[in-house]
């Protein structure tokens, strides 16, 4: 029987895809942010981040750590505010009055998760919409939605957008999917993709866990942004070759061979997908760090619309 030989796009070796590189690009933002709180020090205005923590969930202290760390080699000012779990509703909501009525604070971020007993929307919506650096206050959603850009968009949607413009991805008219429908990442990647200029214009499909046949979806993305918090759920088939591909997802699963006996994976098998893909990111080492630069970013901008920039 005669076998017909693969058309030679197919018999090459695939090539890997390029990594984007989320530390690096992370580190350019925060060295500007740096600049730019110099510049408002300048003007007599140091950007001030308040993060409050109610609780002692180690993950949460963790990111809490890592924010206000980020902030002071900045050279912003602030402080992290550590409550206790048994801390009612009202007397958090307490506390995020006295930190909007401070003018030296510019941002608020109420660390999530929140103890069972405190509603975190009630929270949300107490936060004043114009230091509510995390993005998610509905009049920030609002804004976001329609396409104003003096609100404050989410973090790491915002960070991702960032690096697709950097890595130069072409997003007009391109077929982005987004998998996951969160309030943090895919609603609002969507959002700010499906807007009109630059760094978006593209046609944007939303898929979640009652997507039918998701691979039929992920298939057909020019940008696939993954959002689920499934280890290694996107596989190669998913994938179409040429792709750019961000996992957001953050898993821990067991490894026998690390110190700790876990090891951090997104939701994209990397080491599969790379060899389809044309640019995507690793996990840890992508979306993560992009995260908190542009928290920085956010918050240096609050501090500057205080004196009218
Ligand atoms: P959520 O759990 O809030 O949302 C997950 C979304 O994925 C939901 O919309 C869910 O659908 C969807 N989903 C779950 N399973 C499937 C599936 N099998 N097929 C299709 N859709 C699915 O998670 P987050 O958005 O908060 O976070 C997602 C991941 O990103 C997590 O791993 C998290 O740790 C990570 N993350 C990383 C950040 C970073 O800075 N790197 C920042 C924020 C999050 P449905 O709505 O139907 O349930």
């Amino acid at each position: 029987m005669r076998v017909d030989a693969a058309p030679a796009s197919e018999r090459e070796a695939p090539t890997r895809a390029r990594l984007i590189d989320g530390t690096a690009l992370a580190a350019l933002i925060r060295a500007e942010v740096a600049a730019e709180v110099q510049a408002l020090g300048a003007r007599g205005v140091t950007p001030g981040l308040s993060v409050v923590l109610v609780g002692n969930d180690p993950a949460s202290a963790v990111y809490v750590g890592a924010k206000e760390k980020a902030s002071r080699e900045a050279g912003m000012a602030g402080e992290t505010i550590v409550l206790p779990t048994e801390t009612t509703q009202a007397e958090l909501l307490a506390v995020v009055e006295r930190l909007n009525r401070d003018r030296t604070v510019h941002g608020i971020l109420v660390q999530m998760p929140l103890p069972k007993h405190i509603d975190p929307d009630t929270v949300i919506r107490h936060i004043d919409p114009s230091k509510d650096v995390d993005g998610f206050h509905p009049v920030n959603v609002g804004k976001l939605l329609i396409g104003h850009t003096d609100g404050f968009a989410p973090c790491t949607p915002v960070g991702i957008q960032r690096m697709l413009v950097h890595y130069g991805v072409e997003t007009r008219g391109a077929d982005v999917v987004v998998v996951g429908r969160s309030t943090i990442v895919g609603k609002p990647m969507a959002a700010l993709l499906v807007q009109s200029g630059a760094g978006a214009d593209a046609t944007v499909t939303i898929c979640h866990s009652r997507t039918r046949n998701l691979a039929d979806h992920t298939r057909r993305a020019d940008i696939l942004i993954v959002a689920a918090g499934r280890a290694r759920m996107i596989t190669a088939d998913m994938v179409k070759p040429g792709a750019v591909v961000i996992d957001v997802g953050m898993n821990r699963i067991p490894d026998a061979s690390t110190k700790s006996g876990t090891r951090l994976v997104g939701d994209v098998d990397f080491a599969a997908v790379r060899d389809v893909a044309s640019l995507i990111t690793p996990v840890p080492g992508g979306v993560g760090p992009m995260t908190i630069a542009m928290l920085l970013r956010n918050t240096a901008r609050s501090a500057a619309r205080t004196l009218g920039a």
